[in-house]
């Protein structure tokens, strides 16, 4: 297996073995769930870029049905309409600004550039988020977003002042046409900007779960700026984000359209203090992981023995990497539940575990709710009042398993 970056030879490095499709969540008593791929990751040992070794065909994954909200959090909300103010205050200034998003979703950012009357055009090939979208008042093109795409919105509506992408970027294997297509949709003036999970925080807080069938690519500073220069860009912003268990948000411009910002320098340095791409660091990285399955093992096995009811608390697509490589089944965790009404009563992809409407998780709450959704801890946290008076604990396995009382 090559990189798909710059066709270098891929250094494997952790293997989370076979796996369903990350939202194939089948209905009881049927056939088992129909396509499993090898989850395993490498690191290229020509540009540094870490990815998978087996890719998931995009059609499977992004489809009418596809069952992610970007909206569904009010942390998201808000993280998505600042960031649209500050596109509007700052990079939209011009006479009759143009902005396209990558993967628009549910159109959380997009609605607010809509409102604020901006042309803008959202690009989505999964259906049932794309009309939600629209009902927004977003305007929205049913595609995948490549080279052959991009021709036709610059035929449509000219060119772009900047093109955006949340948690997308890294579910596109193949970069190459979308580096094209950027190039030929971006004004000169143009920036691409786009924010995905980070390497380093991924390596830092062991968070293995960040790894499943829809992101494809694990970027870094290094790797991104390696990519930019391969097709005529340069990486000119970085800033670390909070959410989703930690994402930098990168912006790329053309080469010698603007100056670096000191922000660029430091997280390359950080970079190489931390020999984060080094195989030495992510093999460690991978011995913690298979550490933290070992004791979540244990303490689950240990709760049951005890006679401790355990319940799992949503249903996320970064679950399926923890309960199949876990082996994590019914037998340790009654059900998991989850707000979203397509995943609820029906069983988890491959681990097949129930999956229940929240009101099921108050009656009775359990002893113990592992927090699948970690990522979303405070704001769920501060929401789940009753599980905290009933006396409930979360647990919680990254950066390794410990115990938070509700
Ligand atoms: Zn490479």
């Amino acid at each position: 297996m090559a990189c798909r970056i710059c066709s270098g030879r891929l250094h494997p490095f952790a293997d989370f073995g076979s796996q369903p499709l990350s939202d194939a969540f089948a209905a009881p008593g049927g056939p088992p769930e129909p396509f499993a791929f090898r989850l395993a990751v490498g690191v290229c040992t020509g540009c540094s870029m870490v990815q998978l070794l087996e890719e998931v065909p995009r059609e499977r994954m992004f489809h009418a049905d596809y069952p992610y909200l970007s909206s569904g959090s009010s942390v998201m909300r808000a993280h998505f309409e600042s960031l649209a103010g500050r596109l509007l205050d700052t990079e939209l200034t011009g006479p009759d600004p143009f902005v396209v998003e990558l993967g628009c979703n549910d159109g959380a950012m997009l609605a607010a550039i809509a409102r604020a009357g901006v042309r803008h055009l959202g690009v989505e090939p999964s259906g049932g988020v794309a009309d939600v979208a629209a009902a927004k008042g977003v305007r929205v093109r049913k595609d995948f977003f490549e080279a052959a795409t991009a021709a036709a919105i610059l035929a449509e509506d000219g060119p772009a002042d900047v093109v955006y992408a949340a948690n997308t970027l890294c579910h596109i294997p193949y970069l190459d046409s979308i580096m094209k297509g950027l190039d030929a949709l971006l004004r000169p003036s143009g920036v691409f900007v786009f924010e995905d999970p980070y390497l380093g925080d991924i390596v830092e807080r062991a968070s293995f779960d960040q790894i499943y069938d829809e992101h494809f690519y694990f970027f870094s500073a290094t790797t991104v700026r390696g990519l930019a220069r391969r097709h005529g860009f340069e990486l000119v912003d970085v800033e670390r984000l909070p959410v989703h268990g930690g994402e930098v948000r990168y912006t790329l411009a053309r080469r010698g359209a603007r100056k670096p910002t000191p922000a660029v320098a430091a997280l390359l340095a950080a970079e190489e203090a931390a020999a984060l791409h080094e195989p030495a660091t992510l093999h460690r990285f991978a011995d913690r992981v298979a550490a933290t399955r070992e004791r979540l093992v244990e303490l689950l096995t240990g709760l049951r023995e005890q006679g401790a009811r355990v319940y799992g608390y949503g249903a996320t697509a970064k679950s399926a990497t923890v309960l199949n490589y876990c082996g994590i089944g019914p037998d340790l965790i009654t059900f998991v539940s989850d707000t979203t009404p397509a995943k609820q009563g029906r069983l988890t992809p491959g681990s097949r575990i129930p999956v229940r409407d929240p009101g099921a998780f108050a009656d009775p709450y359990p002893d113990y709710a592992v927090l699948f959704a970690w990522n979303h801890a405070e704001e769920i946290m501060a929401k789940e009042t009753g599980f905290a008076a009933a006396g409930g604990t979360w647990i919680l396995y990254v950066p390794e398993v410990h115990l938070v009382r509700a």
